[in-house]
C-alpha cells in the first residue's frame, strides 16, 4: 500500500581520494599505524606552515566528477570553514565553497525495474579532520585522545539533488556511487576504513504536493544496511509527527545502532556559522580544458557501460552482466574465461554458479581464487570438445579449487575423461543387458521407464565417466 506521503532525499557523500599523501602535505594517508606518526607541521596547524596542493587529489577529484557526468569548472577556489574542534588544530578546515571544483551531473540507478536519473549538485575537494577517541567511565578518569593521522586526507564531497524518493533508492544511488569510484580507481570506498560516509537529508510531503518539507540531516553514517534503517526510521517518525497534527523542526540527529532509531543532535538555532571566506594561502585551482580531456583518455570504462557491453558483446541477460561487473577484479575474471574458452555463455556461468560459490565457501575474494582464469577457461574448452561431462567437469572444478592443479592434469592423473567410445560402451552395455533379463523383458513388454535403470547401471559401471548422450542412443539400440 502506498502511504499518504511521499520521502524526498538527498545525500552528501564523503569519499577518500586514495593518494599516497595528504592534500596539502607530504604525510602518508595509511590507515592503521599508530596514533600521530603521520603528522607535519601543515596538518599540525603550526603558524607559518603553508599548505601546497596535491596535484594527485585534484586528478582524482576530476576522474570522479567526469565519472558522476559532472562540468568540472575551469576555474575553482578554496575556502577556509571555521570551526572549532579539538581534532581540528588550525580551527578551520580548507574546503571549497562557493567555486566548486564540479556541478550539475547525475547517475541512474535502477530500482525495481524502474531507472531513474539522480541529480548531482556539485563535487568539491576538502581536508579530512583528525578522529578524537574518547575514553573513560567515572569523570575522574574520562580522557580524550586526539589522533592526526587522518586529519588533512583528501575527500571528495559529492552532494546529490533531492531526486531520491526511497530508502531503497537512496542505497541504490550509494551502490552505484561506490561502484563508480572504485571503477575510475578513485577510491577503494572501504567503509570499514571510513572511506565513503555519507550525511543523509530526509524530509517528507503529502503525494502530490509539489513544495518540499522540512529536512532533517542524519549524520555521518558508514554502512548501507543502517542508512537504509535510518531512513525507514526517519520517514515513519516523520509521518507520525505530522499525522499527529505536529511540524517537523529543521534538525541535525545522530542514528543510534542499538535502537535503531534517530535522535535530534541540534536544530537550526544551533546550526554554525562557518564564517566561510576564500582561502589566502592557496591560489586558486584553474584546470584547463587540455588537462581535463587529457585525464578522461585515461579513465576506465564506467560499471553502466561495462554492463551495457557485457549484453552486447557476450549476449547475456541484464541480470547475469550486473553480477559480473559487481566489481572490476570480478569483470576482468569473466573477460578472460569467456575469451580463452571462446564460450561466454559457459564462462557467466561457471564464473557466477561454481566458482563464485566455491569462492564464498572458502572466505576468499576472486582475486585470491586458487583456480586462474585460464585454469577455468580450460575447464570449459573440455566440456566444450566433449573431453568432459557437466558432472565430471564440477567433479574437477572442485579439485582444481582444492588443489590449484590444471583440468587437464587432473583428468589424465585420475583417468576421469568421458567415455563417449561407442565400441568400449557397447561392451559395458552388452554385459548388462546379459546380467538383468528380467528388466530387458520389462522393457520389451512397453514399459520403457526402466530405461532409466539401465542408464544409471552404466554410469555406475564407468563411474559417471561415459557420454550420457551416447550412452541413451546406444541402449535405445541394444533394447529395441
Ligand atoms: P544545507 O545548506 O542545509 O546544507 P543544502 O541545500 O546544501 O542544505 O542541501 C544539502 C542536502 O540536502 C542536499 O543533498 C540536498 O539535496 C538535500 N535537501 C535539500 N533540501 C531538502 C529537502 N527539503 N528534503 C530532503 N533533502 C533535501
Ligand atoms: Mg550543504
Amino acid at each position: 500500500m502506498q502511504s499518504t506521503y511521499e520521502p524526498v532525499i538527498g545525500l552528501e557523500v564523503h569519499v577518500q581520494l586514495g593518494t599516497k599523501t595528504k592534500l596539502f602535505s607530504r604525510s602518508s594517508t595509511a590507515f592503521g599505524n599508530p596514533a600521530n606518526t603521520q603528522t607535519d607541521p601543515v596538518t599540525l596547524g603550526l603558524p607559518g606552515a603553508l599548505p601546497v596542493l596535491n596535484r594527485q587529489a585534484v586528478i582524482l577529484g576530476i576522474k570522479a566528477s567526469l565519472a558522476l557526468h559532472c562540468e568540472v569548472r575551469n576555474f575553482s577556489r578554496f575556502a577556509r570553514k571555521n570551526y572549532f574542534y579539538p581534532d581540528l588544530p588550525k580551527g578551520y578546515q580548507i574546503s571549497q565553497f562557493d567555486q566548486p571544483l564540479a556541478e550539475h551531473g547525475w547517475l541512474e540507478i535502477n530500482v525495481n525495474g524502474k531507472t531513474r536519473r539522480i541529480g548531482i549538485t556539485r563535487l568539491h575537494l576538502e581536508e579530512d579532520a583528525g578522529k578524537t577517541i574518547h575514553d573513560g567511565f567515572r569523570d575522574s578518569d574520562r580522557y580524550s585522545y586526539v589522533d592526526l593521522n587522518r586529519a588533512g586526507v583528501p575527500l571528495a564531497e559529492i552532494v546529490s539533488e533531492p531526486d531520491i524518493r526511497s530508502a531503497e533508492e537512496a542505497v541504490a544511488y550509494l551502490t552505484e556511487l561506490k561502484q563508480i569510484m572504485q571503477f575510475v580507481g578513485v577510491s577503494n570506498c572501504d567503509m570499514e576504513k571510513g572511506q565513503l560516509r555519507c550525511d543523509v537529508n530526509v524530509s517528507i510531503r503529502p503525494r502530490g504536493r509539489e513544495e518540499f518539507g522540512t529536512k532533517v540531516e542524519v549524520k555521518n553514517m558508514n554502512s548501507f544496511r543502517f542508512i537504509q534503517r535510518a531512513l525507514t526510521f526517519e520517514i515513519g517518525r516523520q509521518a507520525a509527527v505530522l499525522e499527529a497534527g505536529g511540524t517537523i523542526p529543521q534538525q541535525t540527529r545522530l542514528y543510534n545502532v542499538q535502537t535503531g532509531e534517530t535522535v535530534a543532535m541540534r536544530s537550526k538555532e544551533e546550526a554554525h556559522d562557518y564564517r566561510y571566506f576564500p582561502e589566502p594561502d592557496l591560489m586558486p585551482l584553474i584546470v584547463s580544458d587540455e588537462w581535463k580531456e587529457e585525464i578522461r583518455a585515461t579513465m576506465a570504462e564506467l560499471p553502466a557501460a561495462k554492463r551495457k557491453r557485457f549484453v552486447e558483446q557476450y549476449g547475456l541477460g541484464e541480470y547475469d552482466a550486473g553480477v559480473l561487473t559487481l566489481t572490476q577484479a570480478m569483470a576482468d575474471y569473466f573477460e578472460q574465461v569467456a575469451r580463452k574458452s571462446g564460450n561466454a555463455k559457459a564462462a557467466a556461468n561457471w564464473v557466477q554458479g561454481e566458482l563464485v560459490g566455491a569462492l564464498n565457501a572458502a572466505g576468499k575474494s576472486i582475486e585470491e581464487s586458487p583456480v586462474a582464469a585460464e585454469q577455468l577457461a580450460e575447464l570449459v574448452r573440455l566440456i566444450g570438445d566433449g573431453t568432459l561431462s557437466g558432472k565430471l567437469a564440477k567433479e574437477i572444478f572442485s579439485k582444481m579449487f582444492d588443489s590449484g592443479r590444471a583440468a587437464g592434469e587432473i583428468v589424465e592423473a585420475e583417468g576421469l575423461k568421458q567415455i563417449s567410445d561407442q565400441g568400449e560402451l557397447l561392451k559395458i552395455i552388452d554385459g548388462i543387458l546379459a546380467d538383468n533379463q528380467k528388466q530387458v523383458e520389462t522393457y520389451r513388454g512397453g514399459k520403457t521407464g526402466v530405461l532409466g535403470f539401465f542408464i544409471g547401471q552404466v554410469m555406475k559401471a564407468t563411474r559417471g565417466q561415459a557420454d550420457p548422450k551416447v550412452v541413451n542412443k546406444l541402449l535405445r539400440e541394444a533394447l529395441g
